[in-house]
């Protein structure tokens, strides 16, 4: 199994570039924002509950994202692996993600980071802006509220993977084509 996180601060292109993975490696693209936006859609309790996180910026409580994530993986009994896109995004998710997943005989195979400097993923969040009609790409404080909580808890994501040698450090400043390609290489070295 062929199991991936996908890593980054917002803006970094993860769901951009998750397309093209999904695609090339026949993985099930599992990310914690598009579940949130369609339970959102659904007017579900649970779109209820996170779009209140999600439209200041915040973080859904560890113990909701983990369930609702298990809860997806279980739905794919047949998947040849995963592309994590938005989890895990605190340490907490990364040791509930590492134990279910060991439980299941597949761990993590590789974590890859894109790296994007804060300037430009500003400039990107304020351009998908005009189309996205995210409310929390609309709101320039918002923005920086989800760019000071990646720093402050998502970040330490990024060691907890380095400590098991299955970080891999991509460039996300190019074009789409060159970063799927740096991204096809390192999963090609896994
Ligand atoms: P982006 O990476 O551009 O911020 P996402 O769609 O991944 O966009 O996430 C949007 C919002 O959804 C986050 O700001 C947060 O409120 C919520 N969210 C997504 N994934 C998680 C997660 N793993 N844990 C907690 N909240 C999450």
């Amino acid at each position: 199994m062929l199991n991936l996180v996908l890593f980054g601060p917002p803006g970094a292109g993860k769901g951009t570039q998750s397309a093209f993975l999904v695609e090339a490696y026949a993985l099930v693209h599992l990310s914690t924002g598009d579940i949130f936006r369609a339970n959102i859609k659904g007017q579900t309790d649970l779109g209820q509950l996170a779009q209140s996180y999600m439209n200041q910026g915040k973080l859904v409580p560890d113990d909701v994202t983990i369930n609702m994530l298990e809860a997806e993986v279980n739905k794919h009994p047949d998947a040849k692996g995963f592309i994590f896109d938005g989890f895990p995004r605190t340490t907490a998710q990364a040791a509930a993600l590492d134990a279910f997943l060991e439980g299941r005989g597949a761990p993590i195979s590789g974590m890859l980071s894109l790296e994007v400097p804060e300037d430009e993923l500003k400039a990107r969040l304020t351009k998908r802006a005009e189309t996205s009609g995210r409310p929390d790409d609309a709101d320039p404080a918002v923005v920086q509220k989800r760019i000071d909580v990646y720093h402050a808890e998502t970040a330490p994501v990024a060691a907890h993977y380095a400590a098991q040698g299955k970080l891999h450090a991509i460039n996300g400043v190019g074009s789409l084509e060159d970063i799927t390609e740096r991204l096809r290489s390192a999963i090609d070295s896994i």
